[in-house]
């Protein structure tokens, strides 16, 4: 039987001497409602040390709420880049607006108005109230989720509802009244340093006596997975469409995947198509341009989370009978054509970044 009050105080003793200094725990005001926000969205799919660095760079760039609002969407999609997942970035600038125009640019302290801004989920949600706010609100994520069901021996795949629902009921039962703000963090802290997905330090931890599974010696078997999904292949083409020491560029629609970052033309191969047919024939049906000459450039691949791009690139220039400053767009809001190093102020997915970094190396 787990003694709450002792792991509870062993968890808050650990948190309290091995937490990472991360930015938004640090400074005359630690933990303000905008850096945990900020900080939460930057870290969904996104390791800590990174989120850090992106972290600085963003407050730098817009210290307030205010600020933010008044920021293009070009602004903050630079700032963003890398990041992936672009919607989070569009929506945070969205929530600003509002916050600005309805909330005197403060985050609200209730979960009903949290829940009502662009961008802000259920688990968001709970992590500005209790880390912010510091209201006795659960949090769960995937580092709770494993160190729960390894010391309560939870025999379920921790993704099922029923499953969730359980661990985030041992979650409340745990939280400290008064403290949610460390507890929920030291939960979540531990899981991601100490009671790891693969070789967790149980000799060193500090509630081995009250985990089950090292009890059992089942720790390598939880938490049990869901049953696994193969990714997603996907294929597409794009050509480096080039003219003197230009390149041209596009941005693509507010609406679409993506939208607003810029890309070189291209898109999603047909089946039996091959990339380099795909490139011409998307151009095509992107600009209305003829695009002729193709040399494969580079294949680059990149990993979302149900999928797995590859992307075919060539280099290319327009038929000689095309006029270069007149594409019609048909996928895109705007286009340019930009030197290698204007490249670097536009935001691009990941994919298109990667070529951009091949461009360089090659000059
Ligand atoms: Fe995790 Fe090992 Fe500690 Fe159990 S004993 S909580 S498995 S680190």
């Amino acid at each position: 039987m787990m003694n709450k009050i002792f792991f509870r105080n062993a968890l808050l003793n650990w948190f309290s001497e091995h937490q990472r200094p991360l930015p938004w725990r640090q400074g005359d005001h630690p933990y303000q409602p905008y850096h945990v926000w900020i900080a939460e969205i930057m870290g969904q799919q996104t390791q800590m040390e990174r989120v850090a660095i992106y972290f600085r760079n963003w407050i730098a760039r817009f210290p307030d709420i205010p600020t933010l609002a008044a920021a293009s969407e070009q602004e903050v999609l630079k700032a963003w880049e890398g990041l992936g997942y672009y919607s989070r970035v569009r929506n945070i600038r969205k929530a600003a607006a509002i916050l600005v125009r309805e909330h005197r640019a403060i985050l609200p302290q209730n979960e009903a108005a949290l829940l009502a801004l662009p961008g802000i989920g259920p688990y968001t949600a709970a992590a500005v109230l209790s880390i912010a706010f510091n209201q006795p609100v659960p949090l769960l994520d995937a580092n709770v989720e494993r160190l729960l069901s390894r010391v309560e021996d939870i025999d379920q795949p921790v993704k099922l509802t029923a499953t969730r629902k359980l661990i985030l009921r041992h979650c409340q039962e745990l939280l400290p009244a008064d403290d949610a703000r460390n507890f929920n963090q030291a939960l979540m802290e531990f899981g991601a340093l100490v009671c790891t997905p693969k070789n967790p330090d149980c000799p060193a931890c500090p509630v081995q006596e009250y985990c089950q599974a090292f009890a059992l010696d089942m720790v390598d078997m939880l938490p049990l997975p869901a049953k696994r999904q193969g990714k997603i292949d996907i294929f597409m083409a794009c050509g480096i469409l080039q003219q003197g020491d230009r390149f041209y560029i596009q941005q693509r629609m507010e609406d679409d995947v993506w939208g607003g970052l810029w890309e070189f033309p291209g898109g999603r191969l047909k089946e039996r198509e091959t990339p380099e047919h795909a490139a011409v024939r998307e151009i095509l049906e992107e600009t209305e341009w003829q695009v002729i000459d193709l040399r494969p450039f580079a294949t680059v691949m990149h990993y979302y989370t149900r999928y797995r791009v590859t992307l075919h690139a060539f280099q290319c220039v327009l038929a000689e009978d095309e006029r270069v400053d007149a594409p019609v767009l048909h996928a895109a809001s705007r286009f340019r054509w930009v030197s290698l190093e204007e490249l670097e102020s536009f935001a691009f997915p990941a994919g298109h970044r990667q070529l951009i970094v091949k461009m360089k190396d090659r000059v």
